[in-house]
This record gives structure tokens, C-alpha cells and sequence, in this order.
């Protein structure tokens, strides 16, 4: 059977980096396999999803250069399909009606817990429920009492739950929505999805959605979940952390291969490599190498890798890149300016690890000086260096050729003249020029 993966991101915030992994991860082992990758857009929760979180998460996509063959397919277009496949398990008796109310569930579960029991719903419901006005019913699925359910994980290996520790899950809410671990079950079976890789928070979720694929009478797909990814301080990522937005990467001018390398490496190895193209990622990805400890992000090696795409690229692409991060910073390359931003970068590249620092340690170039930063100035601007910088601006503006050698014996006659050295000139100049410090 050809391989089918797919991403399934729920549009309520931007794209989080451990979703991106997710997705290179299912892309690369569907494009090994000549398979099929979907992407599912898992937007029923009307509440929290948002066209905005849709537009990041594409965009996210499309700049990492993970395409799909398949979608995006809105689950939300598809209430009317998983609303018919809970009528088919009414009707073979693998569903109820529940009427519990909200009062009612919340007081089973004070009791259970004062007993102190696992909150659970006690099924009262499962036997034959009793239809009650003005109550509009859940419905929910009989999960086996007895026995247990069995998986091989591709990544954490074998996985028994007993089925006495699973509830009889809720598969339509009163108002008629169809919960998460329905639309999964549905979209996967429907789409005929082989592969399901996820992240492995939802672990959990799998026992329970086997059940639902097995009453179904459909084949069941592997299943491999992807360890989790720490944040430098050994936290769970947090979903509002500014280093898990893959587009605030994007902003600060990280390049999309090494992003992608640096999200491959998050749970996966290959010995110790770590600069892999893109067809080489294809060619060596496999589920067998992903780790099941959680990942760390490491913002050094990110770093590291960003310099070496930086300095390895299309030297005309990345001077471009950086014209767009200083019309972030509003200089407008009018006339001249624009054409040094080749030679600009070249000074530059060595030095930053980011196009957006990049872009503001180059601006000196770029705009005329702001006011001088008091303190700095009281350093540099004294009555001793004073002289030292008229005289050398004079002779600069005599200077014919500018070029690096007359400039150089500028320098040199300066030094001569006052008799100072360079360690003593350098910094008053570079400030008077730059405003700061860059060497
Ligand atoms: N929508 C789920 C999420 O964003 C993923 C569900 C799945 O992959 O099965 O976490």
C-alpha cells in the first residue's frame, strides 16, 4: 500500500516549532516513500480557530519548502461526514446517547473523587438510556470493558493499555460537534492515511481512537510519536514562547535551510551530522533513528547553522535579504546606497548570525547618524581625540582614490602625526563614523 501521511494543525495560534517538526518529519517519510503528504486544517473548534493562525501556519509551511500533494482539507466542511459515521455506530449499537447534564457529571465526579477514585463517567447512560425533554444528548462510544488495547509505536515501541483505564469517550457533543478523537478517527480512515506521526502528547489519545478505527472495520495505520521538545532551560516549550513561532524565526532573518535543519535535528539523528540539503534529508530520514527522550533546543547551534547558510549561499540572494531586514529598519535604497549592499554583506557576514542584527549593525551605512549617545561621546569625543579626527577627516576629504589603500596610508600618516597607535585611533574614528562600536 503507498504511504500516506499527513499534518493536522489546529488553527489557534501561529505555527509552533514542534508542529513544523512534526510536518518535516511526516513530509520526509512520505517523499522517501514516493507517498502522499496532506495537510488537514483541524479547525471544529469555531471558538479558538482563526483565518489569521490558518494564514501562519501555511505561510510557515511554504517557507520551509514542505509542500502537500493533498489539501488543506477544513474539518470544519466536514461535520455532515462525521455526524454520519455516529449514526452508523448508533445504529450498530457501538454508540449511545448520553443525557448526563453538565450538573450531573460535574457531581459524579466531586463523589468519585471524595471516595478518592479516578474521575471517570460511570456509564449510566450505556445500558439503555432514557430519552429526556429539553435535554439535548452526547453521544458516546462503547469502549470494550474488558481486555486491553496493544499498538507498536514506530518510535516508542510496544503499548498496552487495559481497557478498564479508558472512558466511553464523548463522540458528539450535545450541540451535534463532533469531538477531536472523532474527526481524527474519520479524516485518517477517510483520507487512507498509513502513517500517523504526531507529537507524543497525544499518546494518550491513540488507545482510544484504535477502538474507534476497530469498530469501524478499517485497517489501522501505524503510529509514531515524536518525543517532545524542551525549551534551552529544559521546559516544556511554551506555546506563547516567542522561540517556538517558526515565523518569528522568519522575522529575525534565519534562513529557511536552517531552520529545517535545525528542526530535523530536534529528536532525530544521522551520527553527528548536522548540514543535510534537502534531498539528503530525504534520502536518510527514518522513523527507526528518531529518539523517544525529548529534544532540546539549543539556540547556538541554530545560530551556527544559520552562519553557515549565510556564508555558503548565493552571496546575491543573501545581500537582497538583507535590503529587505533594513527596509524593515525604513532605510529606502534610493540612488547609491543600494549598490554597496553587495560589499556591505561580504563586511558583514562573518560577523552576525541573524539577518535583522545584521540589518542594525549595518545601518550606519545606510542612514545618516542619529544624536551620539551621550555617554559614548564623553569616551571618545575629548579633547585629546579631537584633533586626531579633524585632522583625519581633512585628509580624507583630500583623498582622490577612495580606496582601501589610501585610506590606509591616511590612517598610517595620522598615527605618524600624533604619534599614537592604532589600538588608541580606532575607536574614536569607528565611533565618529558608525555611531557605535562595530569593529
Ligand atoms: N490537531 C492536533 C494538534 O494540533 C493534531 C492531531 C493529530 O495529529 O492527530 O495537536
Amino acid at each position: 500500500m503507498p504511504v500516506s501521511t499527513r499534518f493536522a494543525p489546529s488553527p489557534t495560534g501561529f505555527l509552533h516549532l514542534g508542529g513544523a517538526r512534526t510536518a518535516l518529519f511526516s513530509w520526509l517519510y512520505a517523499r522517501r516513500r514516493r507517498g502522499c503528504f496532506s495537510l488537514r486544517i483541524e479547525d471544529t473548534d469555531s471558538g479558538r480557530s482563526t483565518r489569521e493562525s490558518m494564514n501562519a501556519i501555511l505561510s510557515g509551511l511554504s517557507w520551509l519548502g514542505i509542500d502537500y500533494d493533498e489539501g488543506p482539507v477544513s474539518q470544519s466542511e466536514r461535520i455532515p461526514r462525521y455526524q454520519s459515521v455516529v449514526s452508523r455506530l448508533l445504529d450498530e449499537n457501538k454508540a449511545y446517547h448520553c443525557y448526563c447534564t453538565v450538573e450531573e457529571l460535574a457531581a459524579m465526579r466531586e463523589e468519585q473523587m471524595k471516595r478518592g477514585e479516578k474521575p471517570r463517567y460511570d456509564r449510566r447512560c450505556r445500558a439503555g438510556s432514557v430519552h429526556r425533554k429539553g435535554v439535548k444528548p452526547t453521544v458516546r462510544f462503547k469502549t470494550p470493558l474488558t481486555g486491553s488495547v496493544r499498538f507498536q509505536d514506530l518510535v516508542h515501541g510496544r503499548i498496552e493499555v487495559e481497557n478498564a483505564e479508558l472512558d466511553d469517550l464523548v463522540l458528539l457533543r450535545s450541540d451535534g460537534m463532533p469531538t477531536y478523537n472523532l474527526s481524527v478517527v474519520v479524516d485518517d480512515m477517510d483520507m487512507g492515511i498509513t502513517h500517523v506521526i504526531r507529537g507524543d502528547d497525544h499518546l494518550s489519545n491513540t488507545p482510544r481512537q484504535i477502538h474507534l478505527i476497530k469498530s469501524l472495520n478499517v485497517h489501522l495505520p501505524e503510529y509514531a510519536h515524536l518525543p517532545m521538545i524542551l525549551d534551552a532551560d529544559g521546559k516544556r516549550l511554551s506555546k506563547r514562547s516567542g522561540a517556538a513561532d517558526v515565523t518569528e524565526y522568519r522575522r529575525a532573518g534565519y534562513l529557511p535551510e536552517a531552520v529545517l535543519n535545525y528542526l530535523l535535528r530536534l529528536g532525530w539523528a544521522y551520527g553527528d551530522r548536522e548540514i543535510f540539503s534537502t534531498e539528503e534529508m530525504i534520502e536518510l530520514f527514518d522513523l527507526a533513528q528518531v529518539n523517544k527522550a525529548a529534544a532540546s533546543l539549543n539556540r547556538e547551534k541554530l545560530d551556527w547553522l544559520n552562519r553557515h547558510y549565510m556564508k555558503t549561499s548565493d552571496p546575491k540572494a543573501m545581500s537582497s535579504l538583507l535590503a529587505r531586514h533594513l527596509q524593515e529598519l525604513e532605510v529606502s535604497f534610493d540612488g547609491r546606497r543600494g549598490d554597496v549592499l553587495d560589499q556591505v554583506f561580504e563586511a558583514m557576514r562573518d560577523r552576525y548570525h541573524c539577518f535583522r542584527d545584521m540589518a542594525e549593525g549595518a545601518l550606519f551605512f545606510f542612514t545618516d547618524l542619529g544624536p551620539y549617545d551621550e555617554h559614548a561621546a564623553e569616551k571618545f569625543l575629548t579633547s585629546e581625540t579631537i584633533p586626531w579626527l579633524e585632522y583625519i577627516h581633512g585628509e580624507l576629504q583630500k583623498l582622490e582614490h577612495w580606496d582601501e589603500a589610501s585610506i590606509r596610508a591616511v590612517i598610517d600618516g595620522t598615527l605618524g602625526k600624533f604619534s599614537i597607535r592604532i589600538k588608541q585611533l580606532g575607536p574614536p574614528v569607528r565611533f565618529a563614523l558608525s555611531g557605535g562600536m562595530p569593529s
